[in-house]
């Protein structure tokens, strides 16, 4: 038995089409027309699969396919919205390839002890609303309900209002409902499974997180008048901050990866010395701890460099997620799969945050990646060979029917 590859590229371009951007890319960004018909036409395929489709106060759609009465299911899941002039990979492919596991079932007649189930979550991306991955948070408690529907987009308009809008406000409860197992199949976002020419990553868990943002108070002057002597320019201060927050990724090492991504610079005009600038610092790494040790060294490349320009600070750490091993036994069963399916492989793990993430709150979790070319995402460009997404898709379709159990 075997996924079907035509019908899944198929469903993949049907799909795309929705939203499709003119350079080949994808902008269907949550709670929008297009969402909504990207909704529509998931939910028709997934009713023409036989499955039972739900949808929850928070618009995420379920659809289940029966299995012996009162076992939890094999839930395989993604998101569907993608981030303006985004690609048509991210999130996507995972819910077609969860349909079209679905379909292969179907197609062998097989029925398993567990019931397979497919999701959809809303507003994964935090492209539009904040916070990111809102769906799968707010089902796993992590998120309040009328705190995600009170979320605004850049226009004022509310989540809650959207939801209705388009007619996905569901009635089931976003609550967490039992579980077998929670399976993802995502593209990698990085480079690494191009570069080993692997089809296949086995992801082991995901990064732990920390965020931190740096207010600097320095004194806003006449560019001309004011000799270099007595200046204190906030901004200089942040240069100095953005080189050592790099440095501190290079002297610890390892997968640490840190970032400055966001300035804002007061009054950022051409001739005032800027006496105020915020910045945000994003950091990562699989170990928790070195994010600890991370955070000291930060404390200290901001005091130092504030203490050389003579600007006042105030540096906050204001977010941090834990790292998110997934569960041995799912992770066993995608390796078998990968195995099975004869795809070459290697274990993984993701620096992106996925649904995944909140699923493995509500039970054992796992995730399968397949390439990104040139480890590129959220553009136009991103890309993943169809020989590829045929291995992922069989890996997926394997560990699922391993772990729901063939009758
Ligand atoms: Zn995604």
């Amino acid at each position: 038995m075997r996924i079907d590859r035509k019908r899944l590229e198929e469903s993949m371009e049907a799909l795309g089409r929705i939203g499709a951007t003119a350079r080949g890319g994808l902008n269907r960004v949550a709670l929008t027309d297009d969402d909504r018909r990207g909704r529509d036409l998931l939910v028709s395929w997934m009713r023409e699969a036989g499955l039972t489709v739900t949808v929850d106060q928070m618009g995420n759609i379920f659809g289940q396919r029966a299995g012996e009465d009162g076992l939890p299911p094999v839930m395989m899941g993604s998101h569907a919205d993608s981030v303006p002039t985004g690609g048509k990979y991210d999130g996507q492919l995972g819910v077609l390839c969860a349909l079209e596991t679905i379909r292969t079932l179907n197609d062998g007649k097989v029925r398993t002890r567990h019931p397979v189930a497919m999701a959809i979550f809303t507003n994964e991306e935090g492209a539009r609303f904040q916070p990111a991955m809102i769906g799968s948070g707010v089902m796993a408690g992590k998120i309040a309900l009328e705190d995600a529907y009170n979320a605004r987009d850049r226009d004022g308009v509310r989540l809650g209002d959207e939801l209705e809008r388009i007619g996905y406000l569901g009635p089931e409860p976003c609550i967490p409902r039992p579980l077998r197992a929670y399976l993802e199949l995502h593209i990698e976002q990085g480079p690494v499974l191009e570069e080993q020419r692997l089809p296949v990553g086995v992801v082991e868990g995901i990064v732990a997180i920390a965020w931190s943002r740096v207010t600097l108070t320095g004194v806003q002057d006449h560019a001309g008048p004011t000799p270099m002597r007595i200046r204190h320019d906030a901004l200089v201060a942040a240069a100095d901050i953005v080189s050592g927050v790099r440095e501190i990724a290079k002297k610890i090492g390892g997968d640490l990866v840190t970032t400055v991504g966001n300035l804002t610079v007061h009054p950022n005009i051409v001739n005032a010395i800027p006496g105020k600038v915020t910045l945000s610092i994003d950091m990562r790494d699989p170990r928790g701890e070195t994010l600890v040790t991370a955070r000291q060294r930060l404390d200290a490349v901001v005091k130092d460099a504030c203490t050389r320009e003579g600007v006042r600070y105030e540096l906050e750490h204001y977010w941090q997620v834990p790292s998110t091993p997934f569960a041995p036994d799912v992770v066993a069963a995608i390796e078998r799969a990968a195995v099975e399916s004869g795809a070459r492989h290697r274990h993984i793990l993701s620096g992106a945050g996925h649904d995944a993430q909140y699923m493995a709150a509500i039970g054992p979790a796992g995730m399968i990646f397949v390439p990104s070319r040139d480890g590129r995402s959220h553009c136009e460009e991103e890309f993943t060979p169809m020989d590829d997404i045929e291995r992922g898709a069989t890996t997926l379709f394997l560990a699922a029917v391993d772990l729901a159990g063939r009758v």
